[in-house]
């Protein structure tokens, strides 16, 4: 393996693991992008990435800059580390009712946290929008600059997967891939990943996972962008309108995703099979699940393992405040996990 430069060189390059039992119930390959493994320990290192890097070409970012950016907090620490790695500052916007683990590990990274309240996407101090007034008022002080991310709308958020998810996922498969299936935060995962594929072989079936009280699974499924009914504990997914970056993915269906469905998931993978992985991955694996079941057997299906269930030790890994959201908690749970609520 060759020698990286900096920790910027390590982000991606993540393994695929077959998933086993998800494999076995449905008689496809059902395979795992491993992206907890990157530096920051998500998928959103590559979007921290390429957001930084190609604003660097471009000039809009000066050494001592300051990168802003709203998040659940993976894309927070993503643009944390590398900005550390490139000499920048980081400012996030974070809902406070993300998980105390995101937020400590954005401290630690030396990230400035603002954490402002979970307000819907209508309402003017929403975070996405407080976090845009937050660059525009800093833009007038900082002498070296401000970035502000602004993952959803910003392209480069997309083209980090459409230059590496896509292509890794294609070489690390020899091109033996039926179906790729993944949740939408941003959508940029998607976006990318979806048209890189789809660039190599139209006939690749793309496909959403999304949890209740979100618009992707209508978006995809039936063309308008409405808000399925219900609520979800998953963090760094849900998306309830159209972007300029889901904008650009090639989706061929969708699948809805219960909670249930997908903590039991997370629940097995972690008894079975020694992954421990957060919320999001549980919809995106029962999501492949459901897709492999749809095509049939002897297929092989790829999906993301967006982070790791340290990140969650407070919430689904937690039996008090999985019980709190009437969701089920396995035995084993309660005599592993040490945490009250
Ligand atoms: N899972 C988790 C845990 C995330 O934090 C995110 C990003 N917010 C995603 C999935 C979705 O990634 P994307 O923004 O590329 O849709």
């Amino acid at each position: 393996m060759k020698i990286n430069n900096d920790v910027i060189e390590a982000i991606g390059h993540t393994p695929l693991i077959k998933l086993k039992r998800a494999s076995e119930e449905t008689g496809c390959t059902i395979l795992g992008k491993a992206e907890f493994m990157n530096p920051g320990q998500s998928v959103k290192d590559r979007a921290g990435k390429w957001m930084i890097l190609e604003a660097e070409k471009r000039g809009d970012l000066k050494p001592g800059g300051l990168v802003v950016e709203a998040t659940a907090g993976n894309t927070g620490i993503g643009l944390a580390v590398v900005a550390s790695a490139r000499g920048y500052r980081t400012l996030i916007l974070i809902p406070e009712t993300q998980s105390q683990e995101k937020k400590d590990m954005l401290r630690l990274c030396g990230a400035e946290l603002v954490e402002v309240p979970a307000l819907p996407y209508s309402n003017p101090n929403n975070y996405q929008h407080v976090g845009k007034r937050l660059a525009e008022r800093l833009r007038k002080s900082e002498p070296n600059g401000v970035l502000f991310a602004d993952q959803w709308n910003n392209l480069d958020n997309a083209k980090a997967h459409y230059e590496s998810t896509g292509p890794e996922i294609w070489e690390q498969t020899n091109g033996k891939v039926d179906g790729f299936i993944c949740s939408v935060g941003t959508g940029g995962t998607l976006a990318g990943t979806s048209r890189y594929l789809k660039e190599k072989n139209k006939g690749i079936t793309i496909a959403c996972a999304d949890p209740h009280g979100f618009a992707m699974y209508e978006l995809f499924k039936h063309g308008v962008a409405k808000s399925t009914p219900g609520d979800s504990i998953t963090e760094g997914i849900g998306l309830g309108r159209v972007t300029p970056v889901i904008e650009t993915a090639e989706v061929d269906d969708a699948f809805l995703i219960a909670d249930e469905e997908a903590v039991k998931v997370i629940y097995e993978l972690l008894e079975h099979e020694g992954l421990c992985l957060g919320g999001s991955t549980g919809i995106n694996v029962a999501g492949a699940i459901r897709l492999a079941k749809q095509l049939g057997p002897g297929h092989t299906i790829v999906t993301i393992l967006c982070d790791s269930g340290n990140r969650y030790q407070s919430k689904l890994f937690n039996p008090a405040f999985m019980r709190s959201k009437n969701l089920p908690v396995p035995e084993w749970l309660e005599k592993r996990s040490k945490i009250e609520l």
